[in-house]
């Protein structure tokens, strides 16, 4: 995998304001927060997007993102926020390595802005189900 900011970040060669590190995980303050406390958790493993995580890096990362979640609860005050996580750019990702975000919602303005254009399940949406868990199953 291409060499990112995060790797950087991993190995050292560019600072970052840690919040949270052990063997696979490290979470850290994001540069360009959408509300005071937004922060960064970043598998050490390289990984582009969700799908191509390993099970022990995914386990660690799903172990630890609850305990950060707690803390910038305590910490911003925020009972709502959203965590986030975008894969490829069409989806909004700009740092090609797995990250998710934790973003405090501090009132309407500041924090995540949501687009979220819902529409209906349509007549297919039992085969669409089956062809998903088959497809889950060999995943
Ligand atoms: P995404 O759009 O999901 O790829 O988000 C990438 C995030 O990384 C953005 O919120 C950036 O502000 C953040 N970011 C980029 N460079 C750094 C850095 N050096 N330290 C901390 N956060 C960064």
């Amino acid at each position: 995998m291409a060499e990112t900011i995060f790797s950087k970040i991993i190995s050292g060669a560019i600072p970052c304001h840690r919040v949270y590190e052990d063997e696979h995980v490290l979470s850290f303050l994001d540069i360009a927060p959408l509300a005071p406390g937004h922060t960064l958790v970043i598998p050490k493993e390289p990984a582009r997007t969700l799908d191509e995580l390993s099970d022990e890096a995914a386990a660690a990362i799903g172990r630890v993102l609850p305990r950060l979640c707690r803390a910038v609860k305590r910490v911003t005050g925020c009972a709502a926020y959203n965590v986030l996580q975008n894969n490829e750019a069409l989806a909004h990702q700009a740092v090609f390595h797995v990250h998710f975000h934790i973003i405090p919602k501090p009132d309407e303005q500041r924090g995540l802005g949501v687009r979220w254009p819902s529409g209906s399940l349509g007549a297919n949406a039992a085969e669409l189900a089956r062809r998903l868990a088959e497809a889950a199953r060999g995943a």
